[in-house]
């Protein structure tokens, strides 16, 4: 094909792809116009909130294995009557989003996410039995099946959540889980569930317990290839998840707005 055919043929492959996703392009417009429709969730009403967040430091465990944050003490309450510390943060520390940008050449930084999208209907899929089998456990197609099968169709707009029962394991090393060849072992999204999710539904989110959308054994990241260049974002690190129920629950993912961020840490509540 010539070059403007390729890329024809790309854009209406876009196009087509898009047209999957009118709740999202609705939202989006509505936060160009400054004004956002609350989300259905919003309207069920919740009686409890719950932070979805770990607290984290520099000991907190990370991909790379170095430490996400460090804090620079400039004033002190003793000496200047105030504390303030600076703050030196890998984008992808503690709880935290992964914008689009984080695996596409143009998608979304983490300003950019509609705030329409940060709300969701929280869609939470167990797999912590068969985790605690095998860490290298992934969400499947059957688990979404079995998910929807119990609890309807998953909303537009939602957050879909693994829950491995990692989150248990921030304070020690099977956490990271690292083999003797520093390969690391923890579940994550098989992208088939992501491309069911993609293809199938208005999921805007997809967030796990553990360090990254794909498992831990993965070297080609391609869940993270699939699911952000459309303009759908992740979450890492998310705590609490056994604590919430499997539907019903509302998600407020407190993303950072620095300007042409990857991602960064953010407070994450679900309203129960
Ligand atoms: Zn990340």
């Amino acid at each position: 094909m010539c070059d403007v055919c390729v890329m024809n043929a790309v854009k209406d492959r876009m196009l087509s792809r898009r047209s999957f996703f009118k709740a999202g392009a609705a939202m989006a417009a509505g936060t160009a116009l400054g004004t956002v429709a609350a989300p259905p969730a919003l309207a069920a009403g919740h009686g409890e909130v719950l932070d979805m967040t770990h607290v984290y430091d520099a000991d907190f465990p990370t991909y790379f294995g170095q430490p996400g944050i460090e804090a620079t003490q400039a004033f002190n309450f003793k000496e200047h009557g105030f504390n303030l510390f600076n703050l030196a943060v890998n984008e992808h520390t503690g709880t935290h989003v992964d914008a689009p940008l984080h695996f596409s050449a143009d998608g979304q930084s983490v300003d950019e996410i509609p705030v329409s999208n940060l709300v969701c209907p929280l869609c939470v899929v167990d797999i912590a039995a068969r985790a605690a089998e095998d860490p290298d456990a992934q969400v499947t197609p059957d688990d979404l099946k079995a998910w929807i099968a119990a609890n309807g169709d998953i909303p537009d707009g939602a957050c879909v959540a693994m829950h491995s029962g990692w989150a248990a394991k921030t304070a020690t090393p099977e956490f990271r889980n690292a083999d003797g060849d520093g390969k690391m072992h923890f579940p994550g999204f098989h992208v088939e569930a992501a491309q069911m999710l993609i293809e199938g539904t208005g999921a805007v989110a997809l967030a796990v317990d553990t360090l990254s959308l794909d498992h831990g054994p993965s070297a080609d990241f391609v869940t993270h290839y699939a699911w952000l260049p459309t303009n759908r974002y992740g979450i890492e690190n998310l705590a609490n998840l056994d604590k919430v129920p499997a539907s019903g629950a509302t998600l407020v993912v407190g993303a950072p707005a620095h300007r042409g961020g990857s991602g960064g840490p953010a407070r994450i509540f679900a309203m129960v």
